[in-house]
């Protein structure tokens, strides 16, 4: 469908809503949208476009060509999760839309925070507060990390190949990401890697993240190796503030971390380069749970605000900063009553009743409060 929905106008912003529960967490992602944009007077233009399966059937891919030029012309895109291991192959229409934006856009960068809320203590007891900065192009992930064909391929009928790539310019480029934000927190860097296996791959990406800490004389740094690393990660999460990695590390000790801080509902992401940025829940399409109004909102609505706050440093404008700490803030409050949270969190709150909540509170609110 062609510019299903439009609302109003000037920062622009691409609404995917994906597959599974897509369709439901962007319905209260948009809701809160609505209320900071009156309460800013943002004027937001939101355009909505089906990528994923609805696309697939109606236009024969799960990513139109039209959809992924128009990602490169607004302000902001804003991605649902997306059923990917269900596409068909590349030929057939199923591209992973995810993977191909991050490409097609640059959005080397993909930061994930993962922060215990207040009151919420799920099944862990310890409380976590990190951000992972996982680097977002290359890596393991065969299907964009070519310029040509595939990083997988099979020479014959029973072997199976995946080559992994690791560049020294977007090993630096990610860790300059990360030195810079642990600027802005407690200072300390931790690179994890398996450099003891992977002796040139990871040999490489430590070496550029050393070149880089040059630049950062008074952040503390640190190397651990992956699997020491998902284990600290359950014994003292407390003891790591910014973690730098590659690719697929990051992606899975990120779900690690979110489980940690109280479930894959509450993780938020955003993907972003020089120019671009996407926010993107960590968590998949959810299939099981899918339609039945009890999926969890938050990790999409707290990405929108990652990406106010990655908008507020590019237009310079810290009215969009106050606007991403105000929707972390409603999250917070809204989550430290046990009668408002879904399911995921032990609560019997749907998914609309929760994005309403969220919504009335951001209403209510006059005072900004820091999260
Ligand atoms: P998943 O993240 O969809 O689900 C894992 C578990 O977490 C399930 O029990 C699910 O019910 C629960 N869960 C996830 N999000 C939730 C939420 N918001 N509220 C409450 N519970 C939630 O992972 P999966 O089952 O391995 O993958 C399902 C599909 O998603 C697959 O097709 C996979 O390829 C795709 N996927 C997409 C992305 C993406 O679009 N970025 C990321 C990961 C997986």
């Amino acid at each position: 469908m062609v510019g299903k929905t439009r609302i109003k106008k000037n920062l622009k912003l691409l609404v995917l809503e994906g597959d599974g529960i897509g369709p439901e967490i962007c319905r209260e992602a948009l809701k809160i949208l609505n209320v900071i944009d009156r309460k800013y007077g943002l004027n937001l233009d939101i355009i909505i476009e089906d990528v994923g399966l609805k696309s697939l059937e109606a236009v024969g891919s799960t990513l139109p060509e039209r959809v992924l030029e128009l990602a490169k012309k607004v302000d902001g895109v804003v991605m649902g999760p997306m059923s990917t291991n269900v596409y068909p192959s590349k030929n057939n229409g199923g591209i992973n839309p995810s993977g191909t934006i991050r490409n097609k856009l640059d959005l080397f960068a993909n930061v994930r925070p993962a922060k215990s809320y207040f009151g919420l203590s799920g099944s862990f007891p310890k409380t976590i507060d990190l951000v992972i900065v996982r680097e977002n192009t290359e890596g393991f992930y065969s299907d964009r990390s070519m310029y040509v064909g595939s990083g997988e391929f099979m020479p014959t009928d029973d072997l199976a190949l995946s080559v992994r790539k690791i560049t020294r310019s977007a090993s630096m480029r990610i860790a300059k990401i990360a030195f810079e934000l642990a600027q802005t927190r407690s200072k300390r860097v931790t690179a994890v890697h398996k450099s003891n296996v992977f002796r040139l791959s990871d040999g490489l990406f430590l070496e550029s993240v050393r070149e880089v800490k040059k630049n950062y004389p008074n952040i503390d740094y640190s190397e651990q190796l992956v699997d020491a690393m998902a284990a600290r990660l359950v014994r003292d999460p407390e003891n790591f503030d910014v973690i730098v990695t590659t690719n697929m590390f990051g992606d899975i000790l990120s779900d690690e971390a979110s489980e940690i801080a109280g479930g894959l509902g509450l993780a938020s992401s955003i993907n972003y380069g020089d120019q671009y940025a996407m926010a993107q829940a960590q968590h998949g399409s959810a299939p099981g749970i899918a339609g039945k109004n009890i999926a969890n909102p938050t990790a999409l609505i707290g990405s929108i605000a990652l990406l106010f706050s990655w908008l507020a440093v590019k237009r310079n404008d810290p009215t969009l900063d106050n606007a991403a700490l105000e929707i972390q803030n409603a999250l917070s409050t809204i989550i430290s009553n046990v009668e408002a949270r879904t399911r995921d969190l032990g609560g019997n709150n749907s998914t609309s009743g929760f994005g309403c909540g969220v919504a009335a509170y951001l209403e209510e609110q006059s005072k900004i409060v820091k999260f």
